[in-house]
């Protein structure tokens, strides 16, 4: 059995690559590994939580379970990538090594605050 494709990452980025993968060939064993919980949910949705008063649950469109199962993937959950070693193709998870075919890093971004004065971050610079 060849090796898997790996995505690190279960946000919009992940689930949409899965997707299409998945239109494009069923058989190709694909891993999924993110630190979070793995449900599918749309972020924008987090915009209107106050407003609607909803809980966590009721964004889930699919649990992580019926979204691997939907898939026919492999997702491991909670779980964060410690290291890639990209030349002889494997990363470390959960204390183990796991090997990859093709590796993606869906992994989002994080804000950038300019720093402009007026911040309290430029403000308690020296
Ligand atoms: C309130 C809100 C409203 C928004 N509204 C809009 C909108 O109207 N229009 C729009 O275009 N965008 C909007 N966005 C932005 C959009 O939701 C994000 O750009 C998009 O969800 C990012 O998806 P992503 O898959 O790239 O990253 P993320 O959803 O951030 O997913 C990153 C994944 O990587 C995993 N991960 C990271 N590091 C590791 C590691 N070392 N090991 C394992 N897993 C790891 C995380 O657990 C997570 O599963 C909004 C965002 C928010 C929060």
């Amino acid at each position: 059995m060849s090796l898997p494709i790996v995505i690190i990452g279960s946000g919009f980025a992940a689930y949409q690559l899965v997707k299409t993968l998945r239109r494009q060939d069923t058989e190709q064993a694909i891993t999924v590994i993110t630190a979070n919980g793995g449900d599918d949910y749309a972020k924008p949705d987090l915009s209107h939580v106050f407003t609607k008063a909803q809980s966590a649950k009721d964004l889930i469109k699919m649990s992580a379970d019926e979204f691997a199962n939907t898939y026919g993937i492999t997702l491991l959950s909670h779980s964060r990538v410690e290291s890639i070693d990209a030349t002889k193709k494997t990363l470390r998870c959960n204390g183990e090594s796991i090997a990859y075919q093709q590796l993606i890093l869906a992994t989002g971004a994080r804000a950038f605050v300019p720093p402009f004065r007026g911040t309290r971050w430029v403000e308690s610079l020296p």
